[in-house]
């Protein structure tokens, strides 16, 4: 199938996910994540009507997003170290990687001198596992009140890479514990962050990830094809 195609299944998808649900397809935007993938393919599904765009690597969200048209967004949704910050600012809407609070302070350094506000997402690792980045559930809190100082960095949310499993009813569990988190954090009405985005989901248990709460979700192969 072409992308033009797999966008439009995607699409239909999330749309059943947010009916049986009772939520509105306006409050999910899917990030197609274009990584490895050339300029043509991203140009496909821009013009498919795909506006936000994810990568994992700065080199590359640098040399893509420039060659595209202005108004494709990026969104930096890999492991990203702090010499790199600089760089990737002025190509991105929002970090959705961030964690350490030593980035967060970084970013803040970094989003100052560029004179932009950033938003970012606090990456969790919900599922504790040994290979994945972010914090754990109970650290999150505890890093939202010492990066919510920065006027630079604003705290959209949270984000989570879920395991890879066979089925994706198996991941349903690690969903609902960041939405349940970020309605914690959000009752606590803490200074200049707001929990108004969850990025979770990705080609195999997206549907699952919007039944949960998903306002992001992170598609690469469902619309790209494999990597
Ligand atoms: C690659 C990647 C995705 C997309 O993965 P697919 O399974 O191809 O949809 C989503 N999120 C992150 C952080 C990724 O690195």
């Amino acid at each position: 199938m072409s992308i033009s195609e797999n966008l439009t299944e995607v699409r239909e998808r999330i749309a059943r996910a947010c009916e049986r649900s009772g939520r509105s397809v306006e409050d999910v935007t899917l990030i197609a994540v274009s990584k490895t993938k050339p300029l043509e393919d991203l140009l496909a599904a821009y013009h498919a009507g795909a506006g936000d765009f994810g990568e994992n690597k700065v080199q590359e969200i640098v040399a893509k997003h420039p060659q595209m048209p202005s108004d494709a967004k990026f969104h930096m949704i890999g492991h990203l170290q702090r010499n790199k910050v600089k760089q990737v600012i002025p190509h991105v809407v929002m970090i959705h990687s961030v964690d350490t609070v030593r980035l967060a302070e970084q970013i803040e350094q970094d989003a100052a001198k560029a004179e932009r506000i950033m938003d970012i997402l606090l990456e969790v690792n919900v599922a504790e596992e040994e290979s994945k980045f972010g914090f754990r559930c109970e650290e999150v809190e505890a890093a939202v009140r010492q990066i919510c100082v920065s006027p630079h960095v604003r705290i959209r949310g949270l984000m989570t890479i879920a395991p890879f499993v066979d089925d994706p009813e198996e991941n349903r569990d690690v969903f609902r514990k960041l939405y349940q988190l970020s309605v914690d954090i959000k009752k606590k009405n803490i200074d200049n962050v707001t929990m108004s985005v969850l990025s979770m989901g990705m080609t195999g248990d997206y549907e699952v990830a919007v039944e949960e709460g998903a306002t992001m979700i992170r598609v690469g192969t469902g619309i790209f094809g494999a990597r």
